[in-house]
């Protein structure tokens, strides 16, 4: 890794916004493929493993395991800008920085990540990591989820998820599995009113894993409120309220512990620029769903949550993006000629359900299991799957992902 100086260009062959899971596999990747002069636009200086935050919350993992220094995980011979974007100009061919400075390129590959709207929802932002109210969605709240979850011995626990997409769709239904499970080997399960809302119609996009999840909702005992939003907090009256918009009724809720997954969106800046995709609510990046390529700019891909493509937003989505991402910018890059790959939309939710079993869902963009693991039948509960989770897949990211290698 290059880090930027005064002197560095500001025109770059490959410039990549955002060093997440996105940008840095894409950037190894590069890299492995012999491209030089590829940059990263990244402010961080951590880089953060987000799917063992749901283990955090759940007393399954500590902290300081999902981070790595951002120095740690960059490419050698990447150029690392250590700014925020602000602005990007595609006819002109370049990206503005918080410092104001204008860096071109002649390919560009959008990789923000998505932003919280925590004051989408009134009085969210301030209940946030106060009182009973926490959310595994940001690293400084995960531990926090787990010591409510093991100080609560009675009372009632709500766990929400908003509408509209939101990275990795089955956390907020998961943090609810780990909480149950737990109070039902504690013993006081019993004693515990667990609601679980969800804006959706069913419990999973997929019927097969959608029957086995209402399954595991009954076994605990939760209350699943569907076609229902939280649209009001106040965190230090341990009060909420819930609209549900089948029944068009509102209701208010008295809660002793409150796990809240906040509305997503794209970042303001990028919902600002003309990459937005018009058809997007939310301002996500256009992107072709089988080239990951601007329908506008040829010379400007997406990866990861930024992109506006009709499947769940995972680092397992990324993991299939990149090299189809890749191969298609170097086709870019050699000629119209070329032929070009295609993304099937394929991304994977490790559901836990208990403190020691999880199904993996594994789908495509027609929302029909696309299994990657031969033999193991992921559509049932299984211990082997936790472990996976806990340890194979973290090891398979830092190790084989992040270098461009899985
Ligand atoms: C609680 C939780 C549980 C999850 N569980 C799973 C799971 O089990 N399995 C799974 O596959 N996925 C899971 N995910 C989702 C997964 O972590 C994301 O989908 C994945 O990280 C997306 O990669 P990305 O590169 O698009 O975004 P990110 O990894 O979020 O990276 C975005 C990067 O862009 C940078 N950035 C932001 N703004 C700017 C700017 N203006 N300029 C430059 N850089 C910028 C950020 O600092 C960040 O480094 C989970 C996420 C959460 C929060």
């Amino acid at each position: 890794m290059s880090p930027t100086s005064g002197s560095a260009p500001d025109r770059h062959r490959v410039l990549i916004v955002g060093g997440g899971t996105g940008g840095i596999t894409v950037a190894a990747r590069l890299q492995r493929a012999g491209v030089t002069d590829v940059a990263v636009i990244e402010p961080s200086e951590s880089h953060w493993y987000q799917p063992l935050w749901t283990l955090v919350g759940g007393g399954q993992a500590p902290l300081d395991i999902t981070r790595r220094p951002e120095a740690s995980v960059m490419p050698e011979k990447v150029t690392w800008i250590r700014e925020a974007a602000t602005g990007v100009d595609p006819e002109a061919q370049t990206v503005t920085t918080s410092t104001g400075r204008a860096v071109g390129y002649d390919y560009l590959v959008m990789a923000t990540g998505l932003q919280l709207d925590w004051d989408k929802i009134p009085g969210l932002e301030k209940a946030v990591g106060h009182d009973g109210v926490s959310s595994n969605y940001a690293a400084e709240y995960a531990p926090r989820t787990w010591e409510l979850i093991r100080n609560m011995r009675s009372g009632t626990a709500v766990f929400t998820q908003p509408a509209g997409p939101i990275k990795c769709g089955g956390a907020p239904q998961k943090i609810a599995y780990l909480a149950a499970d737990h109070w039902r080997k504690k013993g006081v399960l019993d004693r515990i009113r667990v609601v679980l809302v969800m804006p959706t119609e069913t419990m999973f996009g997929v019927p097969v894993w959608r029957q086995v999840l209402e399954g595991v909702a009954e076994r605990y005992g939760i209350e699943v409120r569907l076609n229902t939003e939280m649209t009001a907090v106040d965190g230090s009256a341990g009060h909420l309220t819930l609209t549900d918009h089948a029944a068009g009724t509102e209701e208010s809720l008295a809660f002793d512990m409150l796990h809240a997954v906040p509305p997503q969106s794209a970042p303001d800046w990028v919902k600002a620029s003309p990459l937005a995709d018009p058809d997007s609510p939310f301002g996500y990046v256009a992107a072709d769903r089988h080239s990951l390529q601007h329908p506008r700019w040829p010379n400007v891909f997406s990866v990861g949550d930024v992109a506006n493509l009709p499947t769940g937003k995972t680092g397992a989505a990324v993991r299939k993006q990149a090299p189809v991402l890749v191969a298609n910018l170097l086709a870019e890059m050699r000629g119209p000629h070329i032929p070009r790959r295609s993304y099937d939309g394929y991304s994977s939710c490790p559901l836990v359900t208990a403190r020691d079993k999880m199904l993996l869902a594994e789908f495509d963009y027609e929302q029909q299991p696309a299994p990657s693991i031969p033999v193991i039948d992921t559509t049932k509960e299984r211990r082997d799957m936790w472990l996976f989770k806990r340890y194979g897949l973290p090891a398979m990211y830092w190790h084989g992902m992040l270098k461009g290698r899985v």
